[in-house]
């Protein structure tokens, strides 16, 4: 079913939703492609999650995009899930067909066409940190361990929620869990990757500076106009180079486009019609 103007209804769903700039990467897909497809923000607290989403759906909805920090919370919602989605236990896209709701993850892939396919960036026997063990870091761990790091390491405030990540990729390859004050933190790391939403709220958690030297790559999931807290201390550590997560932006919502339109958009030219350099 589709609004009573014959257009397919998409929307990003999240809490705050404003910050996102998912209506205007769909918006630009859309036209590149040829699709008739309208795309909302629409701003939903936990509690009306569920009611949210049966009632988009019902409305004509046909996908969404799911952001902080509904990612897990998806999940019961979903009458079916992919394997990136099942394993993550975290979905960032849902597409409703027939009454049934399809659960995706394309955090993951995203942010590795971004790492490896635009920037060039060697993930191979590399040590890697994450920061944060939200609903994208779920996303992000299996594709990462794909790519056989040397040693891929999960730091949180709140340490359980790491651990539990790391239980659930234990037979991935070698992931492990720590608080943002352990020892493990004490040397430096090729690439660290900022998955907290703590930027985005105008929080800035001690980053740990010593997992930084001028070899380490530093990207951060969290994107703006202007550069990102993290991007700033990143740069302030000397990092080799300071990334902002535009390029994944991009490139989960192609892969999003892609499972709801069956047609892949060319994602150089929107990113580069939307991004700025950190
Ligand atoms: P969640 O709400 O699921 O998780 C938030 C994470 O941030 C948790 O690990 C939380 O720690 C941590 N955190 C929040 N505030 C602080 C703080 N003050 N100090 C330390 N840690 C903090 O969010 P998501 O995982 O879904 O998203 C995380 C970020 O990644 C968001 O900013 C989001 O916009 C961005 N993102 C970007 C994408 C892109 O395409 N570029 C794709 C997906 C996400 P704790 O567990 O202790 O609460």
């Amino acid at each position: 079913m589709s609004t009573p103007n014959g257009v397919d209804r998409y929307g990003v769903m999240g809490y705050p939703v404003s910050h996102s700039r998912s209506p205007v990467i769909h918006r630009l897909f859309a036209l590149q492609t040829g699709q008739r497809m309208q795309y909302e923000l629409l701003q939903v607290s936990p509690d009306h999650l569920e009611d949210a989403i049966r009632q988009f759906e019902r409305t004509g909805g046909r996908g969404l995009n799911i952001t902080v920090p509904h990612k897990q919370a998806v999940i019961p919602l979903c009458s079916s899930l992919s394997d990136r989605a099942r394993t993550a236990a975290a979905a960032n896209t849902l597409t409703f067909d027939n009454g049934e709701i399809r659960g995706d993850n394309t955090d993951g892939i995203g942010l590795l066409r971004d790492l490896a396919v635009n920037l060039g960036i060697e993930l191979q026997q590399r040590s890697i940190l994450i920061l944060g063990a939200g609903g994208a870091t779920r996303g992000i761990v299996g594709p990462l361990l794909e790519m056989q790091p040397k040693r891929l390491l999960i730091a949180n405030r709140s340490i359980e929620r790491a651990e539990e990540i790391v239980e659930r990729f234990a037979e991935d390859g070698p992931v492990f869990a720590c608080s943002f004050n352990d020892g493990q933190l004490g040397e430096s790391f090729d690439l660290v990757i900022n998955a907290t939403s703590a930027g985005f709220k105008g929080e800035r958690p001690p980053y740990p500076v010593d997992a930084v030297s001028s070899k380490t790559v530093c990207y951060d999931l969290s994107y703006g106009l202007n550069p990102t807290p993290f991007s700033v201390w990143a740069r302030e550590q000397g990092a080799a180079n300071s990334i902002m997560g535009w390029g994944m932006l991009v490139e989960q919502a192609a892969e999003s486009f892609n499972i709801w339109r069956g047609i892949r958009p060319d994602t150089a030219a929107v990113l580069k019609q939307i991004s700025v350099t950190a």
